[in-house]
């Protein structure tokens, strides 16, 4: 190695995205430690929505505080990791950094998630959660839709990019029925043409970071009004800042 090449590898060392130290090989995005600290929330977990009980360890009760006002067709739900360094951070690398490259080895995490039995046996075809069109044509990208493609890749399962989300800025008039449901600010509904693909399935539902359940709720609703049979969730992260620690 030259000195030059060496100054160079110094200069320019890869910097691992999650803790921001040496990424080790040159082209490893994240570190070993910062890998090996993307682990599963721990046990036990709500055996639907996969709410950690972090303080007492208790077994949740058989209603959840969390899921309790899940709609019926909202399966189970389960994330890789807590929304705690570096997972925090790799959430935020890909969204708004636009590091695509982050998106295989944060979906192979997801392809760990233990899903309860039914799951792994029906879910066969993966729909990412919509960001809507102005936000699309800022970023030139949506996150969970690189997020979902990675893990259908890896899983032998299909991608479906079966819903849309409105943002409320453009006229309704122009839209079919099932665009201008989802051109309600927020709101969701499925792509034209996609109910056949859909009718009776259980999807799997992907995003980066699942928080309250909100967009969750929404996006079942209107898979589910659309004719699947119901909805499963993986994320990459779950957020742990509003975790009620009974
Ligand atoms: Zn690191
Ligand atoms: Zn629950």
């Amino acid at each position: 190695m030259s000195i030059a090449t060496g100054i160079f590898d110094l200069v320019f060392a890869p910097r691992c995205l999650g803790c921001n130290g040496p990424a080790g090989r040159r082209r490893d995005l994240v570190c070993g430690r910062c890998r090996s600290r993307l682990a599963p929330p721990p046990p036990p977990l709500c055996p639907r929505c996969g709410f950690p009980r972090l303080r007492t360890g208790r077994m949740p009760g058989p209603t959840c505080q969390e899921c309790q006002e899940w709609p019926p067709g909202l399966r189970a739900a389960r994330s890789a990791c807590l929304l705690a360094p570096p997972a925090d951070a790799l959430v935020h690398q890909l969204k708004y950094r636009a590091w695509h490259g982050l998106a295989p080895l944060m979906a192979n995490a997801m392809l760990n998630v233990r899903m309860p039995d039914d799951v792994r046996e029906e879910a066969r075809l993966v729909v990412p959660v919509p960001t809507t069109a102005a936000r699309l044509r800022e970023r030139g990208y949506n996150q969970a839709e690189l997020l979902a493609r990675a893990f259908a890749d890896a899983s032998n399962t299909t991608l479906i990019s079966a819903l849309a989300r409105g943002s409320g800025a453009s006229s309704q008039t122009t839209l079919q029925p099932a665009a201008r449901l989802a051109n309600v600010a927020g709101a969701f509904g499925p792509v034209a043409g996609m109910e056949a693909e859909i009718a009776g399935e259980h999807l799997v539902l992907v995003d980066d970071v699942l928080t309250t359940g909100a967009t969750i709720t929404a996006c079942t609703q209107a898979l589910v009004a659309a004719g699947a049979r119901c909805v499963s969730v993986v994320t990459f992260a779950r957020a742990t800042g509003r975790m009620r620690l009974d």
